[in-house]
């Protein structure tokens, strides 16, 4: 295959070959801006499931005592191969899932940012493999040695395809596990595609394997599996904890990446220009269909009025549409399911007559496709709905504060803990704030910059673990200590 030229299969991978779903069964997927359809898919069953397990199982022991630096080989063969057809792969992402190209940009740099980062891990693990534990004994030596879970079952969602892939891939590759994928049924192209420049980064056999098909069916037959040690899932808190469930009658290894309704607190001696881009880009970002998204604005009420003013001028002016024209700022939602769902959501603050101060509804003059207006609502109060549960699109819901206090006890006060943005000049303001919200990543006076150092992931009901880092690695290996008696 040309290098520059995107191989775009639609079957299963197994065992470092494509093949179809045992049932022969084929499922449309559809493109959210022009609700046409893109391609057929195979349907994945349990039956699928238990090949595709079975081939990660015999691949686990050679490829779990492969050293760092050959795992480093195929992960950094695979960023380059994601970077040579960024492109195509870009174009392919905003057709299933209906983000503006700029944004899928952006995601594949991600993706190669974290494989890359990941080949280094990987590498050093050979050296630092064995390390001496220090003891208050002569009489005895002790090493600590991570070793790989096993086979790890990745399920991941339709808001970020290829990025929460490679949140888990990369990891998964660089620990030594074998992995099993499943794409969400919304948005299984960009992964398919990235399983065909996998397919060419040199793994052996077995080692990554795809299942396309439902969370109902695949989802549940591979968090069950009994040869399945790890299960590392993205998506809704209320799948997350029958997936919590489903494992826990073999005790499987579990990260859960959740739900989120995340606060921007901003001061009024925030720089306002800066924090209109911050707000913008933190709920209106990806239609609003983040985990991260800060749906909760939280304004000091003496610059309230003068800030809500030119927020909505700002987002009246967000040039929403065609998401491959590279003018467009904002796409349609990804699916009709999330259409429906922010819809209703809206159609709840009207009934209840909310303050709207812009949208509050489909985006006007265009007839087809999932597009809805930027949204804002005021004055929501804490006990709404759209004020307490995840939206998952472009809603925005403001409140205002008095006091710091204040501020972040409203904050916290939620089910979820995932991210918090803070807007202020004020250096000391910034740390006591941040080391006060329940969360697990503050943004200060920064847009929503993510780098595969730091961690991902949160408080409460947002997550189990984190992704990213040294952490992510760490989800995928278990702890082992040696403790010799001194040999005489
Ligand atoms: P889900 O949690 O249903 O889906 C996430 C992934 O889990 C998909 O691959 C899905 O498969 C799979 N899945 C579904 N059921 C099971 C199961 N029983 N066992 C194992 N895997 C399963 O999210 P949705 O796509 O339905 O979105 C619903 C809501 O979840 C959104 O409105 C949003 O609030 C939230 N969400 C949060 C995300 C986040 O990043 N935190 C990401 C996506 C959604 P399939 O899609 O193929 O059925």
């Amino acid at each position: 295959m040309a290098h520059n030229q995107l191989h775009q299969p639609h079957q299963l991978y197994i065992a470092g070959r494509w093949c179809d779903a045992r049932s022969g069964r084929m499922e449309t997927v559809f493109n959210p801006a022009t609700e046409a359809a893109l391609a057929e898919v195979a349907v994945g069953a349990a039956q699928d499931v238990d090949d595709a397990v079975a081939a990660a199982a015999a691949a686990q022991a050679a490829w779990g005592k492969s050293t760092g630096v050959e795992r480093a080989a195929c992960l950094r063969a695979i960023a380059s191969g994601v970077l040579e057809q960024q492109e195509q792969l870009a174009r392919l992402q905003t057709a299933n899932n209906g983000k503006p190209l700029s944004e899928s940009l952006i995601d594949i740099g991600d993706v190669v940012a974290t494989f890359n980062y990941y080949a280094e891990l990987a590498e050093q693990l050979d050296t630092h493999q064995d390390q001496p534990v220090i003891l208050p004994s002569d009489d005895f030596t002790a090493t600590l040695r991570r070793e790989p879970c096993g086979v790890a079952a990745l399920i991941v969602p339709w808001n970020f395809p290829m990025v929460t892939t490679a949140w888990k891939v990369a990891p998964a590759l660089a620990a030594g596990c074998t992995v099993v994928l499943k794409p969400s049924e919304i948005t299984p192209l960009p992964e398919l595609a990235l399983a065909a420049i996998i397919d060419q980064a040199g793994l052996p056999a077995g080692v990554f394997n795809l299942i396309t098909g439902s969370g109902a069916e695949v989802g549940a037959a591979l968090v069950s599996h009994p040869a399945v040690r790890k299960v590392s899932f993205t998506g809704s808190t209320a799948v997350g904890q029958t997936v919590m469930r489903a494992a826990a009658d073999d005790l499987k290894r579990v990260s859960l990446e959740l739900g989120g309704k995340s606060a921007a607190l901003m001061f009024a001696d925030a720089d306002i220009e800066q924090a209109l881009d911050i707000v913008c880009g933190g709920i209106f970002f990806n239609a609003g269909q983040m985990c991260s998204a800060t749906s909760r604005l939280l304004i000091e009420r003496s610059i309230a009025e003068d800030f809500t003013a030119r927020l909505k001028q700002r987002v009246e002016s967000i040039k929403v549409g065609d998401p491959m024209d590279p003018a467009t700022q904002m796409g349609p939602l990804s699916s009709r399911q999330q259409y429906r769902k922010v819809q209703q959501y809206i159609q709840q603050g009207l009934n209840a007559g909310l303050n709207v101060v812009t949208g509050g509804g489909r985006q006007p003059a265009i007839s087809r496709g999932y597009f809805v207006a930027p949204t804002i609502f005021a004055d929501v109060p804490f006990d709404s709905p759209l004020w307490c549960e995840e939206i998952f699109g472009p809603v925005l819901c403001i409140n205002t504060f008095d006091s710091e206090q204040e501020a972040i006890a409203i904050a916290n006060r939620s089910e979820y803990g995932l991210v918090a943005t803070v807007l202020t000049s004020d250096r000391e303001r910034a740390s006591r704030v941040s080391a006060a919200l329940d969360v697990g990543l503050v943004w200060v006076n920064s847009p929503q910059v993510i780098f595969p150092q730091t961690s991902w992931g949160g408080m409460k009901k947002s997550s189990i673990g984190r992704e990213l880092g040294p952490w992510g690695l760490h989800a995928f290996q278990e702890i082992k200590h040696v403790v010799m008696a001194a040999f005489g």
